[in-house]
């Protein structure tokens, strides 16, 4: 009888999940398992570039590499999982509900910005999480030079000044001033409620990021917490006002919905604990991968993060895996030791770091040049060519 790999996701971890599940697969020459995966579009987006501009352009599409490695596409967002019944619940293209059986599930449906921490984010705030919150925020941008001239129009607050709000943060001087001129007196503040900039960050790279907000102009607000936003901009817990017209929310991440369908141990994120084979635990058919999975990258006790370094990974052993338990082939244990950060940092350059300690590599012009080779081809999917896609797949195969 055939057997079948759901993959719900066609992000970072879905689409190598599909790929090395494939590749397995193919290694083995079976011919009766099938790899499907669920998504709402057949395309990569391409997240981690979503501070930038033409922010709608940002995404590859995938089916031809699903089509050359034998990956079959479902058009559909998926409301409902049944573990006991093996199957997933999904509306399709034309809005019609479907159900899919899965022999293994691979669930890889990434992660959501929370807009409800704070009062008037859901009405009043921008964000850059998803492409289509992040097309709205650039046509906003856009916009601004329309608006009359006022420090609410020049102001641009970034809550939060975690990667996701320093790499905005930095961007945002020079769009300011190619939008508005540079006679306008343009202002960009980072709210962070940490006791200084970076606080979470080893000493180098915060020492790195202080630099590049003072040369870029960049103010931080430390020790600060968001009471409100509203049509006028923010209000501090300590009554302090920040007129803006533009106030960009990046604060609490969590891992997709679906994660909660299914009982099993979760993370204060969302994300299911999985075991060194990437299976949930307590669940051997269903796997979790990507930003949904709270997994162990080493015996020293680091967990990979909701990044696109480990989601890349993840979804290469997930994969792997889920094939591999079909083929009755041993799992790979997944593992991850190395880690490295490249922060963008606007027109001052970039700053690349190793380790979990965070050691400063390159800076300016050099770990900018890295920047631009992992977020315009590293990340991107691999050509439409089977054995090219499945060498990459591989999950053994040097990655960073
Ligand atoms: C602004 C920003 C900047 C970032 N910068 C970096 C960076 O510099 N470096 C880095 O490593 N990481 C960065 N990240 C994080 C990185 O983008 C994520 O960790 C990565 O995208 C996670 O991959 P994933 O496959 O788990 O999820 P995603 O890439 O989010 O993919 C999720 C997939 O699931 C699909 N999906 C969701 N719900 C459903 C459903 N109900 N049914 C079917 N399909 C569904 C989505 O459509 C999508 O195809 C950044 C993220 C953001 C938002």
């Amino acid at each position: 009888m055939r057997k079948h790999i759901v993959i719900l996701g066609a992000g970072f971890s879905g689409m190598w999940s599909a790929l090395s599940a494939a590749r397995l697969i193919d290694l083995h020459q079976q011919k009766d398992i099938d790899v499907t995966v669920i998504a709402p579009q057949p395309e990569l987006r391409v997240r981690p570039r979503f501070y930038e501009t033409q922010v709608e352009g940002l995404t590859a599409p995938l089916q031809p590499l699903f089509d050359v490695t034998g990956v079959k596409f479902i058009q559909g967002v998926v409301s409902r999982i049944v573990v006991e019944n093996k199957q997933v619940i999904f509306s399709n293209a034309a809005s019609e509900t479907q159900c899919v059986h899965y022999d293994r599930l691979i669930l890889a449906t990434g992660s959501h910005l929370d807009r409800s921490f704070v009062a008037g984010v859901d009405r009043h705030a921008f964000d850059l999480d998803q492409i289509e919150s992040a097309a709205v925020l650039e046509q906003h941008l856009n916009g601004l030079a329309q608006c009359e001239d006022s420090p609410a129009r020049n102001t641009v607050v970034v809550c939060g000044g975690g990667f996701t709000g320093i790499e905005m943060a930095m961007e945002l001087p020079a769009r300011l001033r190619k939008l508005l001129g540079e006679e306008a007196k343009t202002r960009v503040v980072v709210v962070e409620r940490g006791p200084m900039a970076g606080a979470r960050y080893s000493q180098a790279l915060r020492d790195v990021v202080m630099q590049a907000s003072e040369e870029l102009g960049v103010e931080w607000m430390v020790n600060a917490e968001v009471e409100h936003i509203d049509a006028d901009g923010v209000t501090l817990k300590d009554g302090q006002k920040i007129a803006s017209k533009t106030v960009i929310w990046t604060v609490g991440v969590q891992a997709n919905a679906l994660t909660a369908q299914i009982a099993a141990p979760r993370d204060a994120q969302g994300r299911l604990h999985v075991n060194h084979a990437l299976q949930v635990e307590g669940h051997d058919d269903v796997y979790a991968t990507g930003d949904v999975a709270y997994a162990a990258t080493d015996d020293k006790g680091n967990h990979a993060l909701m990044t696109c370094q480990h989601a890349i990974q993840l979804g290469k052993f997930a994969g792997n895996n889920a094939a591999a338990s079909l083929l009755a082939v041993e799992p790979l244990p997944y593992r991850q030791e190395n880690y490295v950060t490249c922060l963008d940092l606007g027109a001052w350059g970039a700053v690349y770091t190793e380790g979990w300690d965070q050691q400063v590599k390159l800076t300016r012009a050099d770990a900018k040049k890295l920047k631009l080779s992992i977020t315009s081809e590293l990340i991107y999917p691999p050509k439409a060519e089977k054995a090219t896609a499945f060498k990459i797949a591989d999950p053994l195969a040097p990655f960073v």
